[in-house]
C-alpha cells in the first residue's frame, strides 16, 4: 500500500521558512491548536493552520477535511481520523475531547483539524471548553467557512447591498435531530438571506416553515454541494422546489434562500471559466486508514 501521506521535507521547509517569515507563533509542546481547514479547495487552508499541520505531533482530522492537506504533516507525526460518517462507527464526542487532553498531557503538539470554521457548526467550542476546564493551553485558527466560501465559489456574495443587509446562518439538524425549535416568522421577517447549514434531509420541512411565515414559494434558492472542491455542483431553484432539489443533492451541502442567490447569474466566475479555476488536486475525505 503507498503511503497515503507521502512529506515532502522541501515543502515543510518551504512552509517554516514562511511561517517565520509572518511571525507566526511557535507550535509549542502541550498546547491544542484547533484550526479550520476550509471547505475543500485546500488553497483555502490558512497560512496558521498550513503552519499548524507542518508542525503537529499528533493531527486528528474531521470527515470534512480535505485530507491533501494532511501530506504535509511531519514524517512520523501520528495522524488520527475522527470522522463521523453515517451508518459507521465513528468515535464519540467525548472521546475526541479526552484524547486532545490525553496527548496534550503526554507533551505533544496536538492539531485538531476541522472542516471549514472549527467554531461554525463544528462542535469546536465544545472541545475547547474542555480543554479550558483541564486547564490545557489552546490556540483557536479559524478557517473558511462553507456557508461563505462556498457560496462565493458558486458567484454568489452572502451579502450584497441590494439584496440583503442581513444574514442569518442556521443548522437543519438540531440536537434532537430535527430542525432546531426557532422563531421561524421572526427568522423570516429579519432575515432575507437564509443560508443553512447540514439541512439536506430537512430542506423540504425548512422551506415550508418559511412559506408559512409568507416567504414567497418563488423566492430564489441555490445547492451549492461539495462547494470549493473540484466536484462542486450547484442547483439553483426556488423555495418550494428545494426540499425536492435537496434530496436529489449530494451531501455535503449548503443551501441558501434569499434575493442575492440571483446575482449569480453575473457573477459565476467558475462557470464562466467552464470550472478550470477549481483546484486539480482530488478531493480525499475519505476516512485513510482504511484505504486499500
Ligand atoms: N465547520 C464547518 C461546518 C461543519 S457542519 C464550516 O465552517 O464550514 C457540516 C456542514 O457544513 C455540512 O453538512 C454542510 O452543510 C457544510 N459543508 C461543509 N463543507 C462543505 C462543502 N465543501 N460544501 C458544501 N457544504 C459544506
Amino acid at each position: 500500500m503507498s503511503d497515503p501521506f507521502p512529506s515532502n521535507a522541501a515543502d515543510r521547509a518551504s512552509i517554516s521558512r514562511l511561517a517565520d517569515a509572518l511571525k507566526l507563533p511557535s507550535f509549542d509542546s502541550g498546547w491544542v491548536w484547533l484550526a479550520g481547514a476550509g471547505p475543500g479547495d485546500p488553497g483555502l487552508v490558512t497560512m496558521l493552520g498550513l503552519h499548524a499541520i507542518a508542525t503537529a505531533d499528533v493531527v486528528l482530522y474531521d470527515a470534512l477535511v480535505n485530507a491533501t492537506l494532511l501530506k504535509f504533516a511531519r514524517p512520523g507525526a501520528e495522524i488520527i481520523y475522527a470522522g463521523k460518517r453515517r451508518g459507521q462507527q465513528s468515535i464519540k464526542q467525548g472521546e475526541i475531547s479526552r484524547q486532545l487532553v490525553a496527548l496534550a498531557r503526554k507533551g505533544k503538539r496536538v492539531l485538531r483539524l476541522k472542516g471549514g470554521d472549527p467554531f461554525v457548526f463544528g462542535r469546536g467550542a465544545e472541545e475547547a471548553l474542555v480543554l479550558s476546564r483541564a486547564s490545557i493551553p489552546f490556540r483557536i485558527i479559524p478557517g473558511v467557512t462553507a456557508g461563505i466560501g462556498g457560496l462565493a465559489y458558486a458567484g454568489i456574495p452572502v451579502t450584497h447591498r441590494d439584496t440583503n443587509h442581513a444574514v442569518t446562518f442556521i443548522t437543519g439538524h438540531g440536537i434532537d435531530g430535527n430542525i432546531p425549535a426557532l422563531d421561524w416568522s421572526a427568522v423570516s421577517r429579519g432575515s432575507p438571506t437564509i443560508v443553512l447549514y447540514m439541512a439536506l434531509a430537512h430542506a423540504g420541512e425548512i422551506a415550508a416553515k418559511l412559506m408559512g411565515v409568507g416567504r414567497s414559494k418563488d423566492e430564489p434558492a441555490a445547492i451549492v454541494s461539495d462547494a470549493t472542491s473540484g466536484k462542486q455542483n450547484v442547483c439553483v431553484t426556488t423555495l418550494c422546489e428545494l426540499g425536492a432539489r435537496a434530496m436529489e443533492s449530494d451531501a455535503p451541502a449548503i443551501l441558501v434562500i434569499g434575493e442575492n442567490v440571483k446575482l449569480r447569474e453575473g457573477l459565476d466566475w467558475l462557470g464562466a471559466m467552464g470550472g478550470k479555476l477549481l483546484n486539480p488536486d482530488p478531493l480525499k475525505r475519505q476516512d485513510l486508514s482504511d484505504a486499500s
